[in-house]
């Protein structure tokens, strides 16, 4: 740790996504010397390619605007790099290298063929036209498409990054590489997309949860539920607590949260989903169109009542005070939706106390190994069918939850789903790390 803070200083993210790693699997590394021999670890912390660059684009009044594009590519052991693109004024090298680096552990988990990466740039959408968000995709993508390829580095959406944006940037790859390929996932339904691929992380997650309540002989059905986010991710999640039978009573924004005690059904869902894909609107206005409670400035986790929290928003949006809230107010269980949204001390916690706590890298697995998915779509030429792919991602959820809880076990610390899911990501891109020598 001490060599990767001094390495790589003022990336406070990275180092606390590192740390949590290498804490976990220091018994491996025990059981495991030849991992040590080859310094798998030093390895694993260095990305295998980073790329910064400019990307200058023309706003609507006809200033010049410049912004910053990267591409992590951290790790390609298992295969080719995947992972999303983030536009956020947050992005900077140090969250994309975290980003980077725990995309490759949880690609690890989905055991699909598909090595860690992530990219994005600290461009704002918010407020932009839907002609300065082109000019800016196709900018970015200008510089982008050279690395790219469906057997190199397939980039997906993240934060900011959403289906209007796929369609700027797939457009712009097309026509700079006259070539028309799987190069990224996310892509409309008539252009190479995959049913339930929207859908997938949110649901996902619930999936998860579902796995770790039945370790318990429980279920998501009646439980009322907290969720932060109301972007892609939490939409979905809402959307599956629904569909297997709980009840979802808060939502947010990076303005405030709401929170309706009736509960959000399918049709005001259906509303928020034009609010914030289609208005672009602010989620305080939920509380007007259903009377419901908003609290700006405040996230959701001092809400009484409920059993399950769903962090869906961002990193670290969760602390060791909101924990200690949380607990106080009887959840129990927590799957987290957005990538290390509880920091340490609120992780901490959650281990101490023995509740259901499925960490990011494996609970919303789903949507990227629903990308996986539609890239062997694209590969066959095929589509399968909104069941099908249901199915299989519903599979793949139970697999991860499985494939964690064993290797937790295996390790002495049953039912840790932190350890569980570092563990058995490591072990499987370090052993293909050593098989293919010091590259
Ligand atoms: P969206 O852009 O669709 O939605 C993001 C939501 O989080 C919005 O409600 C946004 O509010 C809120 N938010 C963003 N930044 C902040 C912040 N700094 N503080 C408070 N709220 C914030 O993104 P997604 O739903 O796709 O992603 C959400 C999380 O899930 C991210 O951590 C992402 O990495 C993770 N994730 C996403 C996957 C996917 O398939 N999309 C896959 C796996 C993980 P506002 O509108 O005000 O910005």
């Amino acid at each position: 740790m001490d060599r990767v803070t001094a390495r790589s200083p003022g990336e406070p993210e990275f180092h606390q996504a590192t740390h949590e790693v290498i804490e976990s699997i220091w018994p491996v590394m025990d059981r495991h010397p030849e991992f040590r021999d080859a310094n798998i670890l030093d390895r694993i912390v260095e990305p295998e390619r980073v790329i910064m660059f400019r990307v200058p684009w023309v706003d609507d009044r006809g200033n010049v605007q410049v912004n910053r594009g990267f591409r992590i590519e951290m790790n390609s052991a298992i295969g080719p790099y995947k992972g999303g693109l983030r536009f956020h004024p947050s992005v900077n090298l140090g969250v994309l290298k975290f980003l980077a680096f725990e995309q490759v552990f949880k690609n690890a988990l989905t055991t699909l063929p598909m090595g860690g990466a992530k990219g994005g740039s600290d461009f704002d959408p918010k407020g932009r036209s839907d002609g300065e968000v082109m000019r800016f995709c196709q900018s970015f993508m200008s510089e982008l498409y050279r690395h790219l390829g469906d057997r190199t580095d397939i980039p997906a959406g993240d934060i900011g990054v959403g289906a209007r944006e796929i369609g700027f940037l797939f457009g712009q790859y097309k026509k700079l590489a006259n070539e028309f390929s799987g190069i990224l996932t996310g892509k409309g339904l008539e252009w190479g997309g995959s049913l339930i691929r929207p859908e997938s992380t949110g649901y996902g997650i619930i999936y998860f949860a579902e796995e770790m309540l039945k370790t318990r002989d429980d279920s998501i059905l009646g439980k009322t539920c907290l969720v932060s986010g109301s972007g892609n991710v939490a939409q979905y999640a809402v959307e599956n607590i629904l569909r297997l039978g709980g009840k979802a009573v808060t939502l947010s924004d990076s303005s405030g949260f709401i929170y309706d005690g009736d509960g959000i059904s399918h049709e005001k869902l259906a509303w928020v989903k034009e609010l914030k894909d289609v208005r672009r609107g602010r989620i305080a206005e939920y509380a007007d169109q259903f009377s419901a409670e908003y609290y700006p400035d405040q996230r959701p986790w001092a809400v009484e009542g409920a059993e399950c929290a769903f962090p869906s928003a961002t990193q670290n949006e969760l602390s060791g005070e909101d924990a200690k809230q949380l607990l106080a107010n009887g959840v129990y269980v927590i799957a987290e939706g957005a990538n290390m949204p509880s920091d340490p001390e609120a992780v901490q916690q959650f281990v101490d106390n023995k509740i259901l706590f499925g960490p990011g890298k494996a609970a919303n697995a789903g949507g990227v190994a629903t990308s996986g998915l539609e890239m062997a779509q694209n590969a066959g030429f095929t589509n399968w069918t909104r069941d099908e792919v249901d199915q299989r991602l519903l599979m793949i959820m139970v697999n991860i939850h499985r494939s964690c809880q064993e290797a937790a076990e295996h390790y002495g610390t049953p039912g840790n789903y932190v350890n569980g899911a570092n563990i058995a990501g490591f072990i499987k891109v370090a052993d293909a790390m050593l098989d293919q020598g010091v590259v």
